[in-house]
């Protein structure tokens, strides 16, 4: 392919990906193929002599698309949201372009100074403490991983890097409710699962300070060195908020690190009437938040705030010779905050979407989505066939389906599995579900980029027009 050649395809593309967003609500929002059926259209063996572009492009349009999911769809209301915008798209467009590698501040000097920028404009629009500072990085889960290796290193005078574990024993905390990433997170910092302590919640699934105070004060007559509480602030499962002042007052008294896992629900701080949600931030020693969930930007792209960034620079930075630059003393080199090596230039995008959005135009898209959870928390508990199994402080809601004369728990979870994939096969919307205090729950969160109150009236007659099918059946 030649210049001439890539600037026509381009076009094409770029009216090509305007008619997909344009049109989305005519495909099915989730992708019915079945396992296997795309990858037997593909052949065994890659291509000896290359392709026209124009058969490449047939076959993602034929082959492809029917086996995607369309997050971007207004109908998408499963997990949480992977939002993106045209903003973003577009900040996409330039990165892929400028094909940079930003892994220090010489090799590509804007991307690492533009980095700083966005994160502190963030980390001010999110009301955390001034005194974080902030960095890009790919995923929650990775971002959770730095804040266990920091809070080990931190509390071993940087030891366990050099001379390994030595037998020292530590304990991780967080609640029942926590996602999964952290157990991951823990088995790769070497602690071991055994290590993780997941500590009860209240009826409303969020941490019992309390229990977590005896549980560190019974590891410490054990010998164990309480290490790093993990809040959640919105559980996956169904926004919980963990009392993160309280815990961070509990961390103080016994020189804990507290991370806070605000993943999803972090975004709602951007509206001043939801900052209760993270107390005085007084105690947080690292919080992780992700643009890519709720805030119109592209997957991959977490904001990583560390109040103690010396500690996070010396667990992981290392300089063989080929890397040194003359100017190291100077700048900040990103590689050094965090695990990889190799970095894309994500702040761009962050940048296009706040400055296209502006401050006010993401407060606004948040409050829409938040009040579309409160008319469906308000339809649901007005419903005389369906409960709601967790409080819902956001949009994310939590539900059953309870089907006339049928008491039985086992009966009430099989109709709702029932009606899920129902819900799920029809193609009109996605939702997906969980677990709540032994309970099957169905969950919906209505939180895309697109999504209109049209949109979640539609989805709740869905709903109740399959469950009264199912009834009737
Ligand atoms: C989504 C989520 C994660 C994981 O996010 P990744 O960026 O995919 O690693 C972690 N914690 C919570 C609370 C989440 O909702």
């Amino acid at each position: 392919m030649d210049n001439d050649e890539f600037r026509r395809q381009a076009h094409e593309l770029v009216d090509w990906m305007a008619d997909y967003l344009a049109t989305l609500e005519e495909r099915p929002v989730k992708s019915r193929v079945e396992p296997g059926s795309i990858a037997e259209m593909l052949p065994e063996a890659g291509p000896e002599s290359g392709e026209d572009m124009n058969d490449v492009f047939a076959d993602f349009r034929e082959i492809i698309l029917p086996g995607m999911t369309h997050w971007q769809h207004p109908m998408f209301m499963a997990y949480f949201p992977a939002n993106s915008s045209y903003p973003s798209v577009l900040a996409e467009m330039l990165t892929a372009t400028l094909g940079a590698q930003c892994m220090s501040w010489e090799t590509s000097p804007a991307a690492a100074e533009l980095e700083g920028r966005v994160v502190s404009w963030l980390r001010d629009w999110l009301g955390l403490p001034d005194d974080f500072e902030g960095v890009i990085q790919d995923t929650a889960s990775t971002a959770t991983l730095c804040a266990l290796l920091s809070a080990r290193e931190r509390a071993t005078g940087f030891k366990i890097n050099e001379q390994g574990f030595e037998g020292r024993r530590f304990a991780i905390y967080c609640s029942t409710e926590a996602h999964s990433s952290i157990e991951k997170d823990v088995r790769i910092a070497g602690f071991g699962s055994s290590a993780l302590r997941k500590i009860p919640v209240d009826d409303d699934f969020a941490m019992r300070p309390r229990a977590l105070a005896e549980c560190i004060e019974a590891d410490r007559a054990e010998g164990v060195t309480p290490l790093c509480v993990i809040a959640a602030l919105g559980t996956t499962s169904s926004t919980a908020i963990d009392p993160i002042d309280a815990i961070g007052e509990i961390c103080r008294e016994q020189d804990v690190w507290l991370h806070v896992d605000a993943a999803y629900a972090g975004t709602a701080l951007l509206l001043p009437e939801f900052r209760w949600m993270l107390g005085s931030g007084e105690s947080v020693d690292s919080f992780v938040v992700n643009p890519h969930k709720w805030m119109a930007t592209n997957f991959d792209c977490t904001a990583y705030y560390v109040r103690d960034a010396e500690s996070l620079v010396r667990t992981f930075d290392i300089q063989p010779e080929y890397l040194r630059t003359r100017v190291d003393t100077q700048v900040r080199n990103y590689r050094d905050w965090g695990i990889q090596l190799g970095r894309r230039f994500r702040a761009l995008k962050l940048w296009f979407v706040m400055r296209s959005f502006g401050r006010s135009g993401l407060q606004a898209m948040i409050r829409r989505h938040i009040e579309y959870g409160q008319w469906l928390v308000d339809t649901i508990d007005n419903h005389p066939s369906f409960e709601r199994l967790a409080p819902a402080p956001l949009n994310c809601v939590c539900f059953r389906w309870l089907p006339a004369n049928t008491k039985d728990e086992a009966a009430i979870e099989r109709a709702n599995r029932k009606l899920l994939s129902q819900i799920q096969d029809d193609g009109r919307l996605y939702i997906t579900h969980t677990r709540l205090a032994g309970r099957y729950a169905l969950r919906l969160v209505p939180g895309q980029t697109r999504v209109e109150r049209g949109h979640v009236e539609a989805a709740w007659a869905l709903i109740e027009e399959t469950a009264r099918d199912l009834a009737a059946a």
